[in-house]
């Protein structure tokens, strides 16, 4: 490493706040100086890859199997012990593989994502983990179907499905800082318990949802703080039957769908309140710790996902502010449980079987890359001349819909980051413009962007070019080949 990347490793690792090695000397003791400690330099080991994914969870898993599978030697790193990010630990449903066509009466259904997403599906199916693509039969002016996964099992056939692809997979290994030549990415620090190595690679993909890589590496990004944190949790001891009689006797199912549960098809697998007559102290109460009564399920007696949201004062990359979020959210999950054995019917014996380790984002940091997508984009249905994927789910439907049912285009463009060589972003991390960040943000979104990432970084690797060297028919032409499914 020359002296130009050092001081840069330097600049880019300081982002974080970093753990303190005990040899080091202190350089604080300078009366009035800021307190800091100037950490010893260390020599890193060195591993060297073609594509580095960062990030395992919803887009990351399906980037780095991309990539393998063109043949790329692939490093995944992965902070926690799984894979699959915030479908195993936010979400209620996969939304969606399909256009809206129960929405518009004429219009054909076409399943739109297809590829690697649909494999994880099939794989899940064959052990019993998903509902299956059921279809709504009440609210489906927002989604026409409705996919629920089993989230652990989720995690065991993403981790054997990159096993079987020959990733090289690093979880409990955190990603803190990049190493630039100029503005390329050479490498990145990462830290685990087996020490700090650095990771050099051709191309990289940031799939960290709070783009942690790309900012290490200096890319612009703003913070919007737009939206609330969660920790959903998995509520046992439930009658989901009786919460849906519950619903129905108040005038307040606002949405449903039958579909595969614990085996046995025809069963209830989603079900949300909507705008009824329920007890005025059970939605208040609901209101008064973000609880959204929403739930997925593809066991009886469970509720796979209840939300508790809270909007915090900053954005999530702050840790203190985290740390006060943590608490209040514990604090609400308990809260949620008393509100169930209280008001809802068949909830009396109700507890707490599953949290997330650590809050979800909706939003961290918004990557800026070459091209912003709006809601024009989206709503119009529009689609680009480097169409990586067609998608046609907007969370905020009804009141946005893409035109007659069809599906907009996620442009190549708008993955690679502005102003790095060879850096590629898919997830929540893009789309500054929150109403088209409704749609663009949802799982089967977030997964066919990483197989698109994926796939262009091993392309870029094989080819030794820059992400914005690479032809767009090739990487049409190894996305076809992948089972990525195209309109417009
Ligand atoms: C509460 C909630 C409910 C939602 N409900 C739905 C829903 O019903 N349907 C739907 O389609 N979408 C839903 N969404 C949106 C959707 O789930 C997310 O936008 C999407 O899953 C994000 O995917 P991602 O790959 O960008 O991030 P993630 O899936 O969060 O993956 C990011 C991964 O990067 C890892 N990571 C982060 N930083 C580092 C680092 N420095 N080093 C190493 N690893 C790192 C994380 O541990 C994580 O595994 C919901 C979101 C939330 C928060």
């Amino acid at each position: 490493m020359n002296r130009r990347d050092s001081l840069k490793l330097m600049v880019m690792a300081g982002l974080g706040a970093h753990a303190a090695s005990a040899t080091g000397s202190p350089s604080e003791t300078r009366k009035g100086a800021a307190d800091f400690y100037k950490e010893p330099s260390r020599k890193l080991p060195i591993r060297q890859f073609d594509v580095v994914v960062a990030g395992g969870g919803t887009a990351g898993v399906v980037a780095a199997l991309a990539a393998a599978r063109q043949g790329a030697k692939t490093i995944l790193i992965e902070a926690k012990g799984y894979t699959g990010g915030t479908v195993v630990e936010g979400g209620t449903t996969l939304h969606s593989f399909f256009n809206l066509w129960k929405a518009f009466p004429r219009v054909e259904k076409r399943q739109v994502v297809r590829g690697i997403p649909q494999e994880i599906v099939d794989r899940l199916a064959q052990l019993g983990g998903t509902t299956g693509h059921a279809e709504m039969s009440k609210g489906y002016d927002y989604d026409s179907a409705c996919t629920a996964v089993d989230t652990e099992i989720y995690k065991l056939v993403t981790l054997q499905m990159l096993d079987e692809a020959g990733v090289f997979v690093c979880v409990n290994t955190l990603l803190t800082g990049a190493i630039m030549k100029g503005s390329r990415v050479k490498g990145v620090i990462t830290e685990s318990r087996s020490g700090r190595e650095a990771i050099y690679a051709k191309c990289f993909v940031d799939c960290t949802a709070y783009g942690d890589l790309a900012a290490y590496a200096g890319a612009k990004y703003t913070e919007p703080n737009d939206y609330p944190v969660a920790n959903s949790i998995g509520v046992a001891g439930v009658n989901v039957e009786r919460f849906y009689e519950f619903l129905k006797a108040h005038d307040a199912v606002g949405r449903y769908c039958e579909g595969l549960r614990s085996g046995k098809p025809g069963q209830i697998i989603r079900l949300e309140a909507g705008s009824g007559n329920l007890p005025r102290e059970l939605v208040r109460e609901a209101a008064k710790i973000g609880m959204a009564l929403v739930t997925t399920t593809v066991h009886d007696d469970y509720f796979m996902f209840i939300k508790l949201n809270l909007k915090m004062p900053v954005s999530p990359t702050n840790r203190d502010e985290v740390a006060k979020a943590e608490l209040e959210l514990r604090k609400r999950q308990a809260r949620a449980i008393e509100i169930f054995r209280k008001y809802v019917p068949g909830c009396e014996k109700a507890f707490i079987a599953r949290t997330s380790p650590s809050l979800n984002i909706r939003r961290g940091r918004m990557i800026v890359c070459d091209y912003d997508i709006t809601n024009s984009d989206v709503v119009e249905g529009r689609h680009f001349d480097d169409d990586i994927m067609a998608y046609g789910f907007h969370d905020s439907a009804p009141q946005f819909q893409v035109k007659n049912g069809g599906t907009y285009g996620v442009p190549y463009k708008a993955l690679r980051v502005a102003g790095i060589d060879n850096l590629l972003a898919a997830g929540m991390l893009i789309t500054s413009d929150q109403d088209a960040h409704m749609s663009t943000r949802n799982t089967v979104c977030c997964m066919g962007q990483g197989q698109a990432t994926g796939t262009a970084a091993a392309l870029c690797a094989a080819r030794n070019c820059g992400t914005r060297d690479l032809k767009y028919p090739d990487l049409r032409k190894a996305l076809e080949k992948g089972g990525v499914y195209f309109e417009g």
